[in-house]
């Protein structure tokens, strides 16, 4: 694992460390007492790319009047994504996985098909000026 973040203050942390840098709360990896955040647990879905179609799952971190502060990676506990409410959904496994099943599937279709026209490509033949 390439990180940790701390519970308390949301500060990056490398798991070899006794106390948070920032904030001093002495770490615990594991037990009862554990206040570190080591993996995502993703309790909605965000929309942050106008134009395109990806949803990405998130944990809100903080809520304000307009927007929620999301992560959608450890890393992102410190330097959280800004989502306007409008463009964050409840949380829902079956709808982000047929999305992205859909997505790939576009993707494999797009490159086919992009085969399929280099193929005619390659048999078209200079032109012959006629003397
Ligand atoms: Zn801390």
């Amino acid at each position: 694992m390439s990180g940790i973040i701390c519970a308390d203050c949301h500060t990056w942390l490398t798991s070899d460390l006794t106390n948070c840098p920032n904030c001093n709360t002495t770490i615990f990896l594991d037990g009862d007492n554990k206040n570190i955040i080591d993996r995502i647990q993703p309790n909605c879905l965000i929309y942050r790319y106008d134009g395109s179609d990806i949803l990405e799952p998130a944990v809100i971190i903080k809520k304000s009047k307009v927007n929620y502060r999301v992560a959608t990676k450890l890393q992102e506990y410190n330097a959280p994504v800004v989502v306007s409410k409008q463009n964050v959904y409840a949380f829902n496994q079956n709808i982000l996985s047929s999305i992205q099943a859909l997505r790939n599937e576009r993707t494999a279709t797009i490159m086919r098909y992009d085969q399929l026209i280099q193929s005619h490509w390659q048999h078209l033949e200079p032109y012959q000026d006629t003397p």
